[in-house]
C-alpha cells in the first residue's frame, strides 16, 4: 500500500491555483491538524502495516515537527518506504541529511527561471533550480515534477525546462496532469 501523506497544509509558497488549497506561512489560519505525538502514532500505524510513505503537503519539512516525523521515518523505515514531495525553501543541512537518508526528493518546477507565470509566486522556479542543483550536487537522486496547464503546456515552454534540466543534470521528470482543485478551482 502506498500512501500519500499531507503532514502539513502549510506552504511558504502561496501559488494562487494550488490545488491543495495550501495556507501560507504567514498566514493567521495556520492549522496543524495533528499534534507532533498523534503524527508520530500515524506513523507507527503506517510503519506497522509496511505501507510506503510520501510525505507532502504543503512543505512537510518546513516545521521542525513534521521534519522530526520524517527524521522519525529514515529510522524505522527502509529508504524503499519513504519519499519525500518538498519545496526547498529554507533549504539548509539538516534537510540535506534528511534528504541523503531518503535518498530521493521531488521538487515542483514549471518554468525556465526567466519564464512568468501568473500562478506561482515571483523566484518560485528560480528557488527551485538552485535546490536542485544543490541536491544533484550532493549526489543524491531528484526529480523535477512539472504539472500541466495553461502556462505550461506549451511546446516551447517544455523544451526549454527539458533543456535546462538536462543542463543541470537533473536525472528525472515527473510530468503531471493537472486537476482543476482546490484554489486552483477559482484561480
Ligand atoms: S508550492 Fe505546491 S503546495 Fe505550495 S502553494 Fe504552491 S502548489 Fe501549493
Amino acid at each position: 500500500m502506498y500512501a500519500i501523506w499531507n503532514l502539513t497544509n502549510v506552504c511558504p509558497w502561496n501559488c494562487s491555483f494550488c490545488c491543495m488549497s495550501a495556507i501560507g506561512a504567514n498566514s493567521q489560519n495556520n492549522i496543524n491538524v495533528l499534534t507532533l505525538n498523534e503524527k508520530m502514532k500515524v506513523l507507527r500505524i503506517l510503519a506497522d502495516n509496511n505501507v510506503k510513505i510520501d510525505f507532502s503537503g504543503g512543505d512537510p519539512l518546513y516545521y521542525p515537527d513534521d521534519f522530526s516525523v520524517v527524521e522519525t521515518a529514515t529510522k524505522i523505515l527502509s529508504p524503499e518506504m519513504i519519499d519525500v514531495s518538498m519545496t526547498g525553501v529554507d533549504f539548509n543541512s539538516s534537510k540535506l541529511a534528511l534528504i541523503k537518508k531518503v535518498g530521493k526528493v521531488e521538487i515542483s518546477i514549471d518554468n525556465p527561471p526567466n519564464a512568468t507565470n501568473k500562478y506561482r509566486p515571483k523566484g518560485f522556479n528560480s528557488s527551485v533550480i538552485l535546490i536542485l542543483e544543490r541536491i544533484v550536487k550532493a549526489g543524491i537522486f531528484c526529480s523535477g515534477v512539472t504539472t500541466l496547464y495553461l502556462e505550461t503546456a506549451s511546446k516551447d515552454n517544455l523544451k526549454a525546462l527539458y533543456n535546462l534540466l538536462c543542463a543541470k543534470k537533473i536525472p528525472k521528470w515527473n510530468i503531471f496532469r493537472y486537476y482543476l482543485a482546490g484554489k486552483g478551482f477559482f484561480s
